[in-house]
């Protein structure tokens, strides 16, 4: 007889968050309000981002698995009660002391369940983790615990959850985003990632084929033909063959997503214009990093060249920069900065460049003794403030207090110079409208009718940043956004 299916709780650290009580000023609970459009204020665009891998790893387990979401202590309290044989608990660096915290909960109510730590979190030594956890998943984590719970292993594909995530704008909803999770790490090992360096520079399919993925995004549309979507995957569009065969789906669909994905240069320059666009991409995650970076994944077209076609055709892109790689001085990034804005993408994250264990930067921080003391003596201190908000390296030429001087100023030139993120993906879809109405392409006709729904639905927004807008310039933009979206959309009706 085989033993009785065990009881599987997977859950996050305890909420609350914030630097109110003791946390760093963002760890990926809310990844735009803290930290993409920290500096925007009321313009920032909500969402709370919950442990996606909680939810997908529940439903690839053949035994009872519940999943918690950033619980209160109470929360988490009365579900170990109901009684549990192994509680999974994910985290990241910058939440390792509410790890403990959750930990220590579990250990005093439900003292006969194993322990798995898991997430990114998980790249600490083991002298940080064993008195935390009986197991440490440093691994794709379906087959880690199906493994560890005596199940058999599960052939790729595997299930996926439906995970809608909601986004509001000045307190309204106005999209849900369906989650697709398609692949961890990333074979570009850039010095920093922790990502890539976590999976040994893999990259490993969860959804092994471009039809894979489109019949996850198929389940999310049947459920809500509005949703959009969000790819996770390092660099969707680095596996050509694969991402070809989801923009067949997609065309042989015929009906036009919203898909925001993660690309590097390198991969985006495979592609036309026109094929990502057909694979209902309107969105993407680009890492500029540094003109003067050199990271391999930049190779490829030259990325003033793909920012402007791709806003000119009404694909958004968020793009992230380092602040304090070694080559920088101020100048330089002030260089860098003007050189990124110019390219006037929706939106702009600005990190320090920080290490992370098991990356290559790490390693020679301390190979080469980089760590500033405060943080080499006190590892707790140093998994705090790893959230990219903080200067933890000795740099060449800059203190710590100048270069997060700098990242602030980043995050405040961009919004000062070019307003708030939403009106630029507003414009960017009004572009996108123009360029693509008149197509002799009816799947991207009908995508210009559903970029046209979506500036009608901003209209009721302009107002806010025409009169309180960062600076004139701003103000003046979104003013000029609206002649132009009533110029080719029509006025406001009564209702808008
Ligand atoms: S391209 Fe992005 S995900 Fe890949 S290694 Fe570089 S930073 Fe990491």
């Amino acid at each position: 007889m085989s033993p009785p299916p065990r009881k599987v709780l997977l859950t996050s650290v305890c909420r609350p968050f914030g630097e109110a009580v003791g946390d760093a000023d963002s760890v990926g609970y809310e990844l735009l309000f803290c930290q993409v459009t920290r500096a925007q204020g009321a313009f920032s665009p909500r969402s709370h981002h919950i442990h996606f891998s909680l939810e997908y790893l529940a439903e690839n387990l053949d035994c009872p698995a519940v999943t918690l979401q950033y619980p209160s202590r109470r929360e988490l309290v009365r579900e170990l009660r109901r009684g549990y044989d192994v509680v999974g608990v994910s985290f990241v660096l910058a939440t390792y002391h509410r790890m403990k915290e959750t930990v220590a909960l579990i250990r005093k109510h439900a003292p006969e369940a194993e322990i798995v730590l898991g997430g990114y979190g998980t790249v600490l030594d083991d002298a940080m983790l064993t008195p935390y956890g009986d197991h440490i998943c440093r691994e794709e984590g379906v087959a880690y615990l199906r493994k560890l719970l005596g199940q058999p292993p599960l052939q790729k594909p595997y299930r996926h959850p439906l995970i809608s995530n909601p986004l509001r704008i000045f307190g309204q909803e106005i999209s849900r985003t369906g989650i697709v999770i398609a692949g961890l790490g990333c074979p570009h090992a850039c010095d920093f990632c922790c990502t890539s360096h976590f999976f040994k520079r893999k990259h490993i399919r969860l959804l092994p084929t471009g039809r894979d993925i489109y019949r996850v995004v198929k389940r999310y549309l049947d459920r809500d033909a509005d949703s959009a979507i969000l790819i996770i995957d390092e660099d969707f569009l680095m596996n050509r063959k694969r991402a070809m065969e989801f923009r067949d789906c997609v065309q042989e669909g015929g009906v036009p997503l919203g898909v925001f994905a993660f690309a590097s240069v390198r991969a985006i320059s495979q592609y036309t214009v026109t094929e990502i666009l057909e694979m209902g991409i309107d969105g993407l995650w680009i890492g500029y990093e540094g003109a003067r970076s050199g990271y391999a994944k930049q190779q490829g077209r030259p990325v003033g060249e793909i920012f402007r076609e791709f806003r000119d055709h009404g694909i958004s892109i968020l793009a992230s920069m380092i602040v304090g790689l070694p080559y920088q001085t101020p100048e330089i990034i002030q260089e860098e900065l003007d050189g990124l804005l110019d390219l006037r993408p929706d939106f702009g994250q600005f990190l320090i460049y920080g290490p992370t264990p098991g990356t290559p930067f790490f390693d020679r921080v301390l190979r080469e003794n980089l760590m500033h003391p405060e943080f080499a003596g006190d590892k707790e201190l140093y998994c705090r403030k790893a959230s990219g908000f903080y200067a933890m390296v000795q740099h060449p030429t800059m203190q710590p207090a100048e270069i997060e001087g700098w990242q602030r100023r980043c995050f405040e030139e961009d919004y000062r110079r070019l307003g708030a993120g939403i009106y630029r993906a507003v414009d960017t879809m009004l572009l996108g409208y123009l360029k693509l109405k008149d197509s002799p392409s009816a799947f991207f006709r009908a995508k210009a009718a559903s970029l046209a729904r979506m500036v009608r639905k901003a209209y009721p927004a302009f107002l806010p940043g025409k009169l309180l807008g960062p600076s004139e310039r701003a103000r003046a933009a979104v003013a000029d956004l609206e002649r132009r979206a009533h110029e080719a959309l029509g006025a406001p009706t009564v209702w808008e």
